[in-house]
């Protein structure tokens, strides 16, 4: 069954279009069955309706022709429920519908069961026999199993052409109808899609036109000999530790790579056209489907051969330069299946215009990085990524919408959008000059976060009074090892240049979790619960040594640097590493330096710190709660997992009950707290952070404006009011849909729409 299974949903993955993938589903399932029908119905919502999309064993004239409205007939019943029914006599129902068209037998047991994906009704998965009898459980399951499986897979086709499909004749090819995903990074980008991707994972390969046909077809021969050396070189060195059966494997291989199909199947692609990569996905997913329909088992399971072949070959073609391709359009829109921060880094800043990515939400990394650059971003976008290489796009990264190839009325709407945000912008530059003052007198500091010198070189001009998260691993990320004592001192010095009137924070280095450092790989099952963070800087106390030299050197003469301890979850980190850095400092000084011990910090934003404040408090200067993961580990919510991105809300009853009890253990030891996560940022959160008594506030540079502007309109004593209203509510939806209001009767409507 597992089998049966795990190759279906391969097919459909594999499957050139929708309805090619419907009708694999439906032959293979009918098959692997017993059964003498199998069709699947898809939801058509715009006309409420049920479509006939593929069928073995009605009348396949009747594919698309046979619609039936909601709650019409058994089907409508299986939607409408969003249950399974199975029935030992359909056509006895009081629901059942007799349609001709469909040239339907007498079949008497029904099975129908819901394809559901997040929550969304997306059609039906019918099986019928003609004997009446209901269906076995064993039969039901597997139908649920299936249909739970393919609704992935189905949604995916069908924002990519399905819906175009089922619409077809209604005019232009061009869309109205946006993908979606998560609002990751505020603003709205038009440009045209460039598609990144990772892996040699044949089926992330994106189209791509090629105008050197010739030149193409070289770099595809020369991948294909380089891999028949490789493996002629794997022949040799395993001559004599393995058997000669086994050897025959690849023999196979070196007949597969001389074999006209599949060498010619390539070249008549990129004949056509297409470049050597996505030709060879196309010419393997070919030969994967006609393994697959192999009767022999022996037989099918060769088709694992092809699959790594195919890999094989593809990874020679990326390393012959393809992998970093360096014409992005003068106006990019990076989109891949997992854009990651340092894939945004590759593109010339003048040149990226917005950021898609089918993982990760607002709280991914390079969606933070993609604020403090101020490029729209949406994350989570659940995207047909290998068919959008070269197209027009707009990103609307305040809805977390993606529009392809979009109609004239959209780009008339993202313009006039566009040139709202302008006024909008220029309105809240006017707060610039004036101070972050509440109208009852109550001064909160706003810092900015930063991770590139770029983002802060404008910071005085935003009115921000200091820099309250400066994320080292930036520099870190951007470079092929670790940077050595004096690289490091040269950023830090910088960094610390870019702003003398007030505090300038860093953080020392917050690697692991999502963050990878390329040269430096960690290979976890549970990354945000591994090591990272403060846990790699004591394990490797050369490195953080190091770093905070480096830092102590930057400082000296400066008097406004701070540093933060990310990732504490016990007074023993911190003792551990007070004491690495008093090590720093004594060889420092020592040395001769003229330096000041700075204050430290550290960031509250593992939960067990939340109820160990006071002691963490009375071992250093500040706090400074990071929100983002703390929201995460509270919440038992991945920051970067599109699928519970819906759970994640630091404005959750529980996230903002842990913020007061830190305010209250900061303020017992009398030492200041802020919140650097991106909550800091949210208009709706920052007036209950201000209401919670939190000293200052730090955010990405694009949204100091607004938050000056709330900090401006309300007074401590409203902020607490609210603070104690929203407590009242159990939802975090509730505290946020409070807020919006009490936001929008303010005036300040567009921040809402911003706010999320
Ligand atoms: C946080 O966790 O809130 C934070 C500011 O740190 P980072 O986003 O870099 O993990
Ligand atoms: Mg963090």
């Amino acid at each position: 069954m597992l089998d049966t299974l795990r190759r279906i949903v391969q097919d459909v993955n594999n499957a050139k279009d929708l309805d090619q993938a419907l009708q694999l589903i439906v032959n293979r399932v009918k098959e692997a069955m017993g059964v003498d029908l199998c069709s699947v119905y898809l939801t058509d919502s715009l006309r409420q309706q049920h479509v006939l999309m593929a069928t073995n064993g009605l009348n396949p004239e009747s594919v698309r022709e046979v619609r039936l409205g909601f709650g019409e007939g058994l089907i409508g019943l299986v939607g409408q429920k969003e249950e399974v029914v199975n029935l030992a006599d359909g056509a006895s129902h009081p629901n059942y519908k007799f349609i001709p068209q469909t040239g339907e037998e007498v079949y008497h047991a029904f099975l129908g069961v819901p394809i559901i994906h997040h929550r969304k009704h997306l059609g039906v998965l019918v099986l019928q026999r003609h004997a009446r009898e209901k269906f076995d459980e064993d039969i039901v399951t597997f139908l649920i199993t299936i249909a739970a499986q393919l609704a992935g897979a189905i949604a995916h086709a069908e924002v990519s052409g399905g819906i175009d499909l089922l619409h077809q004749g209604q005019g232009s090819k061009r869309s109205a109808e946006p993908y979606k995903g998560q609002p990751g990074s505020q603003g709205i980008g038009v440009g045209v899609a460039f598609v990144l991707y990772t892996s040699a994972e044949l089926t992330a390969i994106p189209d791509r036109k090629i105008d050197d046909i010739d030149k193409e077809l070289g770099v595809f021969r020369q991948a294909v000999a380089a891999v028949k050396v490789d493996i002629a070189n794997m022949i040799s060195s395993l001559a004599t530790s393995l058997p000669a059966e086994d050897k025959a494997l690849f023999d196979a291989y070196l007949l597969m790579l001389e074999s006209d199909t599949l060498i010619n199947g390539v070249e008549n692609s990129i004949r056509e056209g297409n470049w050597a990569s996505a030709a060879l996905r196309d010419t393997i997913a070919e030969h994967l489907r006609v393994f697959e329909e192999m009767e022999d088992p022996y037989l099918r399971e060769r088709g694992a051969d092809v699959r790594d072949l195919g890999r094989r070959i593809l990874l020679r073609l990326q390393s012959g330069g393809e992998k970093k391709p360096s014409h992005f359009p003068a106006r990019t829109i990076l989109v891949g299946e997992e854009i990651t921060a340092s894939m945004l880094a590759e593109v010339p800043v003048e040149q990226i215009a917005a950021v898609v990515s089918g993982a990760g939400s607002r709280t991914s990394h390079v969606a933070i990085l993609a604020r403090a650059m101020g490029v729209p971003a949406v994350m989570g976008a659940d995207i047909p990524v290998a068919r959008i290489d070269g197209k027009e796009v707009i990103v609307d990264g305040y809805r977390g919408q993606v529009f392809i190839d979009p109609t004239k009325a959209i780009y008339d709407e993202f313009n006039r959008l566009a040139q709202e945000e302008k006024e909008l912008s220029a309105d809240l530059a006017a707060l610039q000059e004036l101070p972050s003052v509440t109208p009852d007198g109550v001064h909160v500091p706003l810092h900015v976060n930063g991770g590139l010198l770029s983002e802060l070189v404008p910071t005085e001009m935003m009115g921000a009074e200091g820099i309250g998260l400066y994320r080292t691993e930036f520099p870190f990320m951007i470079r092929d090892r670790f940077p050595g004592e004096e690289e490091q001192y040269q950023i830090y010095r910088e960094v610390l240049q870019s702003f003398t009137n007030g505090p300038v924070t860093l953080r020392t280095l917050d690697v692991g979790g999502d963050k990878a450092l390329p040269y430096f790989p960690i290979d976890e099952d549970n990354p945000f619960l591994g090591w990272r963070g403060i846990r790699i800087s004591l394990d490797h106390p050369e490195i953080f040594l190091v770093q905070l030299r480096a830092m102590l050197r930057a400082s000296e003469g400066m008097n406004n640097m701070q540093l933060l301890l990310p990732m504490i979850n016990s007074v023993g980190e911190v003792d551990d590493a007070l004491a690495i850095l008093q090590r720093a400092y004594r060889e420092l000084v020592a040395e001769n330096s003229a330096i000041a011990m700075p204050k430290v910090g550290v960031m509250i934003e593992v939960p067990s710190v939340v109820f160990q404040v006071e002691e963490i408090a009375k071992r250093v200067d500040f706090l400074s709660v990071g929100t983002n993961d703390l929201t995460q580990y509270l919440l038992a919510v991945d920051r970067n997992n599109s699928r519970v991105a819906e759970l994640y809300d630091a404005l959750h009853p529980a996230v903002l009950r842990a913020l007061i009890q830190v305010v209250k253990g900061a303020h017992a030891q009398n030492i200041p707290v802020g919140v650097c996560g991106e909550m800091a940022g949210d208009p709706a959160a920052a007036i209950l952070l201000v209401g919670m008594g939190y000293d200052s506030l730090s955010m990405s540079m694009a949204n100091l404006p607004r938050i000056k502007w709330v900090v401006r309109n309300f007074t401590t004593s409203r902020a607490r009011r609210l603070l104690s209203e929203a407590l009242e509510f159990e939802h975090a939806a509730k505290v946020r849909e409070h807020m919006n209001n009490v936001l929008e009767a303010a005036g300040l409507g567009g921040l809402v729409r911003a706010g999320r």
